[in-house]
C-alpha cells in the first residue's frame, strides 16, 4: 500500500517513530493509503525548519515577492484542480462535484491572498508636537496550523493562504482521517517557488502530533478548526507559552423563514445547506425556524426534497455521500435513536443506493419536525445531515430560538420585509448573517468566524491578515 511522508524543510521524511496510520476510503470502509504516524520529534524537526526559513528567504522576500509565490502556486492548483478533487473526495468520501468545489475555492483562496500580500500597511497616528508615530503590521513568525478532515483543502488554503501573505512561515497539523490533497499541494507549493521550510507538514494523531504542536515553545501563533473540546484544550496547551489562538469550533446555525418569503428560492438553499458534506460543515444550516403561517406546507416542500436525496459512493457523485468514519456514523445514529426514543416526528428521509458499499459510513438525509427548543437535537451539534425543524409565532420568538444554543456562527433569513431583515440582523448573535441566501457560494472574501463557543478569531477577507500580524508601533520624536 503507497505510503504518504511527512514534508518538512522542502523534503518528505517518514515519521521518526517509524509508525503508520491506515487510512480508510469513506464509501467502502477499507485502507487504502498510509500516513506516516506524526511524533513530538516531527512536530519539533517541522518547527525549527519553519524558523530557519523565517528568518532566511522566506522572512526576507518583499511583500510582492510572496504575492507572486501565491499567485503561481493558485495557478497550479488550478491546472491540478480535477487531481486534487479526485483526491479530496476519496479520502473525505464527499462527492467528486462538491470535491471539485473545493479545489477551485482553493486555487481563488492562494489568488485572493496573492493579491491582499502587497496590500497590508500601518497607519501614521496623530500624537504631540515634535513626534511622527507609525504602526507596522509584521509576521508572527512560526504559525501552527491544525486542520479538520471535513474540507481540508478549504481550511488548509484560508488559513495557510493568509499566513504565508503576511511572511509566516507554516507548520500544518491535517487531519488523520483526511489530508492527501493536503500533501500535494504542499508539494505545488515547494512547485511555486515557496522556500524550503515555509510550509511544512506532519500527519498524525491530534493526541500525539496535534498537541505536540498546540505545545510546542516554538510556536508562535496557533490557528484551530475542529469540535469546541479540542479547541479548549488547544488553547490551554498554547496558553502555557502565551500563543494567541484562533478557533473556528462549528455551530448550529439557524435559518429562518417568514411567511413572505420567496419560498422557490430558499428551499433548495435550505436542504443545500444541511446535505452539503453530509452536514459534516461546521456552518451547516442544521436548524430551520418556520413562520407558523407556513409551518405546514413548508415541511410538505422540505419533506418532497429530502425524499429525493440519494446517497452513494464519492465517484457516484449523488446528491450526499458517505460520513468520514464509523464514530462520525455512530455519533449520529446517537442523535437519531434519541429523537425516535423522545418522540420526535421524522417527516422524511433519503435513500442509500442499493449500489452503496455496505462497509460504507452512509446515513440518508433525515428531516425532523416539531423539534423542542430545550432538546439535544435543536441545541448540539450533530455533524450530520439532519435538519431540526421548528416553529415560531412572532419576530420575538424567532429570534429568541435562533440565539438560544451555545453556538453563533452563522445565520440565513428569509424574508421580503427590509426593516426586519436589518432588525434581525442586527440581533442575531451571530459571526456572519445571510438575507435570502446562505453561505454565499463559501464567500473566500468575507471574514468567517463565530461568537459564543463558535469560536473566536475571524479567517477568510482581507480581516484574516490582521490575525496572521501583530501590530508594532513606532514613535520617532525629531522636535
Ligand atoms: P477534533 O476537534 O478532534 O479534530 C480536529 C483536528 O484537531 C484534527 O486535526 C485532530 O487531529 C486535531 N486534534 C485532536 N485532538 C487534538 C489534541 N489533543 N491536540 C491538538 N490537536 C488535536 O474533531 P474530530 O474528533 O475529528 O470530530 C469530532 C467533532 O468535531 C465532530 O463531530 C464535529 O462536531 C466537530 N468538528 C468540527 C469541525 C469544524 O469545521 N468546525 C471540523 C471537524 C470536526
Amino acid at each position: 500500500m503507497e505510503e504518504a511522508r511527512h514534508f518538512i524543510g522542502g523534503e518528505w521524511s517518514a515519521a521518526s517513530g517509524g509508525e503508520t496510520i491506515a487510512v480508510l476510503d469513506p464509501s467502502d470502509g477499507q485502507p487504502f493509503t498510509l500516513l506516516a504516524r506524526g511524533t513530538a520529534a516531527d512536530i519539533d524537526a517541522a518547527v525549527h525548519a519553519a524558523r530557519r526559513a523565517f528568518e532566511g528567504a522566506w522572512g526576507a522576500a518583499s511583500a510582492a515577492e510572496r504575492g507572486r509565490v501565491l499567485y503561481r502556486l493558485s495557478m497550479l492548483v488550478a491546472i491540478h484542480q480535477e487531481e486534487l478533487a479526485q483526491l479530496e473526495a476519496r479520502d473525505t468520501g464527499k462527492p467528486l462535484k462538491q470535491a471539485r468545489a473545493d479545489s477551485a475555492a482553493l486555487a481563488r483562496y492562494f489568488e485572493f491572498y496573492a493579491g491582499a500580500a502587497d496590500k497590508l500597511h500601518g497607519e501614521t497616528l496623530p500624537y504631540q508636537a515634535g513626534y511622527t508615530v507609525l504602526t507596522i503590521r509584521e509576521p508572527h513568525g512560526v504559525t501552527g496550523h491544525i486542520v479538520p478532515w471535513n474540507y481540508p483543502m478549504q481550511i488548509f488554503g484560508r488559513s495557510v493562504g493568509a499566513a504565508l501573505a503576511t511572511g509566516n512561515a507554516c507548520v500544518v497539523k491535517p487531519a488523520e482521517d483526511a489530508c492527501l490533497s493536503v500533501l500535494r499541494v504542499a508539494e505545488l507549493a515547494a512547485e511555486a517557488g515557496l522556500p524550503a521550510g515555509a510550509l511544512n507538514i506532519v500527519t498524525g494523531y491530534g493526541h500525539e502530533a496535534g498537541a505536540a504542536l498546540a505545545r510546542h515553545p516554538g510556536i508562535d501563533h496557533i490557528s484551530f478548526t475542529g469540535s469546541p473540546e479540542t479547541g479548549k484544550l488547544v488553547t490551554q496547551m498554547a496558553a502555557e507559552n502565551h500563543v494567541p489562538v484562533t478557533l473556528e469550533l462549528g455551530g448550529k446555525s439557524p435559518q429562518i423563514v417568514f411567511a413572505d418569503a420567496d419560498l422557490d428560492a430558499a428551499l433548495p438553499v435550505l436542504v443545500s445547506a444541511i446535505v452539503q458534506n453530509a452536514g459534516q460543515t461546521c456552518s451547516a444550516g442544521s436548524r430551520v425556524l418556520i413562520d407558523r403561517a407556513i409551518y405546514e406546507p413548508l415541511l410538505d416542500r422540505l419533506s418532497g426534497a429530502f425524499h429525493a436525496l440519494r446517497v452513494g459512493p464519492s465517484h457516484a457523485d449523488l446528491d450526499c455521500g458517505p460520513l468520514i468514519n464509523a464514530k462520525q456514523q455512530q455519533r449520529v445514529w446517537d442523535f437519531l435513536s434519541d429523537a425516535q426514543h423522545d418522540g420526535i416526528p421524522m417527516a422524511a428521509h433519503g435513500e442509500v443506493i442499493p449500489e452503496a458499499p455496505e462497509s460504507g459510513f452512509y446515513q440518508a438525509p433525515t428531516l425532523l419536525r416539531d423539534v423542542p427548543a430545550s432538546h439535544r437535537l435543536a441545541r448540539d451539534e450533530v455533524f450530520g445531515p439532519v435538519l431540526a425543524a421548528m416553529s415560531f409565532a412572532d419576530e420575538d420568538e424567532a429570534l429568541s430560538l435562533a440565539n438560544g444554543t451555545q453556538y453563533g456562527l452563522v445565520a440565513g433569513i428569509w424574508t421580503r420585509d427590509g426593516a426586519r431583515q436589518m432588525r434581525l440582523a442586527r440581533r442575531l448573535r451571530s459571526g456572519q448573517v445571510f438575507i435570502n441566501n446562505y453561505g454565499a457560494g463559501g464567500g473566500v472574501e468575507l471574514p468567517f468566524g463565530g461568537v459564543k463557543h463558535s469560536g473566536h478569531g475571524r479567517e477568510k477577507g482581507f480581516e484574516a491578515l490582521y490575525g496572521f500580524t501583530v501590530l508594532k508601533t513606532i514613535a520617532i520624536r525629531h522636535g
